[in-house]
């Protein structure tokens, strides 16, 4: 069985970033309001919760002084999400799975509604048997797919998500996709959780162990 991350993941999110901060700048928003509303938007103000939509923070912009055509950006953003993000091997990567005819769950952490229009957009639900939100605390969904009889694949690039599903359930088999915004190859070196550049590489290390 498999569970997989979307976001880094699948879907190259730092090239969606990129795009929409094009998309604020051009409404003459300055780029450090960009930034921190992008992570209170994502974060909110405890910071342990998932939950990021483009509403979100254009009413935190709102809210510290910007006046602009609120639905003029929010169309513009929308229309970022039809465009294809996934990366070069993700599709291989998933028909892949689908030929080991084993199952395979997407459990992504954010808002639903917003997550759903981005993997719906990109046309990839169909690979899965079934797809999970949450707004933190992925270990705790990991743990309740794991038996003892079936090797679980858990795929994913947050490293600190990582540790705590190894910590939940020593016997998953947790693989980092390598994410070079976040991570130093020193951190994944010390994490002891094998570690991928590519979907590529991780396919050839899953097809000799299954
Ligand atoms: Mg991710």
């Amino acid at each position: 069985m498999f569970i997989l991350d979307f976001d880094h993941t699948l879907y190259d999110t730092h090239l969606l970033s990129k795009s929409m901060k094009s998309v604020f700048l051009s409404y003459d928003i300055l780029l450090d309001d960009f930034e921190k509303s992008y992570k209170l938007a994502i974060y909110g103000e405890n910071g342990n919760y998932v939950n990021y939509t483009f509403e979100r923070q254009l009413k935190i912009l709102k809210k510290i002084g910007y006046s602009f055509d609120y639905n003029g950006v929010l169309d513009k953003l929308d229309a970022l999400l039809e465009e294809n993000r996934l990366f070069d091997d993700t599709i291989d990567f998933l028909e892949f799975i689908k030929n080991l005819g084993l199952k395979n769950i997407l459990l992504t952490a954010g808002n639903d509604k917003f997550q759903k229009k981005k993997i719906e957009a990109v046309g990839i639900s169909d690979y899965f048997d079934d797809i999970k939100f949450v707004h933190n605390g992925k270990e705790k969904l990991v743990k309740s797919f794991f038996s003892p009889q079936n090797k679980l694949f858990f795929i994913n690039d947050n490293l600190q998500e990582n540790l705590a599903v190894k910590n939940t359930v020593a016997e998953v088999e947790v693989l980092t996709k390598k994410n070079q915004y976040k991570n130093t190859e020193e951190e994944l070196i010390k994490s002891g959780i094998p570690f991928f550049n590519n979907l590529t590489d991780i396919k050839k290390y899953v097809a000799g162990q299954v």
